[in-house]
């Protein structure tokens, strides 16, 4: 074990009741989870006068927590924020939700409140993520609900299966796959979001660069927060900034094939830049409220910047700096994001 800061203190040691040098002790541990070693940081105190140790109570560190959340990270697993939104975007309580899914009563409070789900509770919490088989499933086994409240959900849930399927899904093809990972922010590419969430972007006119910006900040933004990307979409190094790999065939899609977006040339003196615009409102049901919340706080932050402002800004991230032309960005950089 390696010590890696010591800041000593005087006060009263718990154990020996001293008034003495406590030892302040940041290190980093193992913590196994299912067999697996991870390393992560713990911090307590050891009294000088007896040699107990003890946690600091004013800690918000909790090495457990963070050992689950990088497990159910390199996993692909979904964390606690998630699994919490993905019932309460259905307006379920978590009793209604263990009910459906054949749980016992108190599953979803521990997964909500941090224990470590099981992975074939967690592959069908992936599941019920498409509103298909949320549907099915409410159809089949929902008849436990209030009359009211069943219906309501299935209206939901219908519209939510045609918004999905009527938009940008006929393109995965096209733009290819890949799997989650920490260059996807561990998302899948969901061309579904990341379509919504350039036509938020649009509303009101973007230029182009600040556009590729606020998409990268937003996906970044969520994922230092919540530990998964927006959209999934993989940000590429270029001399402008960080861009969405891809982002030319994204842009035209939604221009040429979608209409979603139109395309303004502007001039600024010697410089001829691209406006966007949106033409269609923004499908905001396809986010979760977490998602909704960083979307919203990404453009808010950066009213009023201009493309120049935002490309220089952008230009400080170490994930930028420490990235070479061409190169892929990984979501790991977000820990340092500036915003
Ligand atoms: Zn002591």
């Amino acid at each position: 074990m390696q010590i890696e800061k010591v800041k000593n203190m005087k006060n009263i040691c718990p154990n020996c009741e001293k008034k003495t040098e406590l030892q302040h002790i940041k290190t980093t541990e193992d913590i196994i989870v299912k067999g697996e070693g991870i390393n992560v940081p713990v911090e307590y105190y050891k009294c000088l006068e007896c040699g107990a140790e003890f946690d600091d109570p004013k800690s918000k560190h909790d090495p457990l927590a963070l050992a689950y959340k990088e497990y159910r990270r390199r996993h692909g697993m979904m964390q606690p924020k998630e699994i919490r939104e993905l019932r309460q975007r259905h307006g379920l309580t978590q009793k209604e939700f263990c009910k459906l899914l054949g749980w016992g009563d108190a599953t979803l409070s521990r997964y909500e409140n941090g224990a470590l789900q099981d992975s074939t509770h967690n592959t069908i919490l992936e599941m019920i993520k498409d509103p298909r088989n949320l549907l099915s499933l409410i159809e089949l086994q929902g008849d436990f609900l209030a009359e009211e409240k069943r219906k309501k959900l299935i209206g939901l849930l219908e519209n939510a299966v045609e918004e999905t399927h009527s938009f940008p899904f006929i393109y995965s093809e096209h733009f290819g796959k890949y799997s989650p990972d920490i260059l996807s922010g561990f998302k899948e590419l969901n061309l579904n979001r990341l379509f919504q969430a350039i036509i938020f972007f649009c509303v009101g006119g973007v230029l182009k660069t600040k556009l590729c910006k606020l998409l990268f900040y937003a996906d970044f933004k969520h994922y230092k927060n919540y530990a998964s990307s927006i959209t999934g979409v993989r940000y590429v190094h270029l001399k402008f900034g960080p861009v969405p790999d891809k982002y030319r065939y994204y842009f035209a899609t939604l221009e040429n094939e979608e209409k979603a977006i139109s395309v303004d040339e502007v001039n600024f003196g010697e410089y001829v830049g691209e406006m966007f615009y949106a033409d269609k409102d923004s499908v905001l049901s396809v986010f979760s409220n977490s998602e909704i919340k960083t979307l919203i706080e990404v453009k808010e932050y950066f009213k009023n910047f201009g493309a120049k402002s935002i490309k220089d800004f952008s230009h400080n991230e170490k994930g930028y700096k420490e990235t070479y032309d061409g190169q892929i960005i990984s979501y790991a950089y977000s820990d340092d994001l500036q915003i």
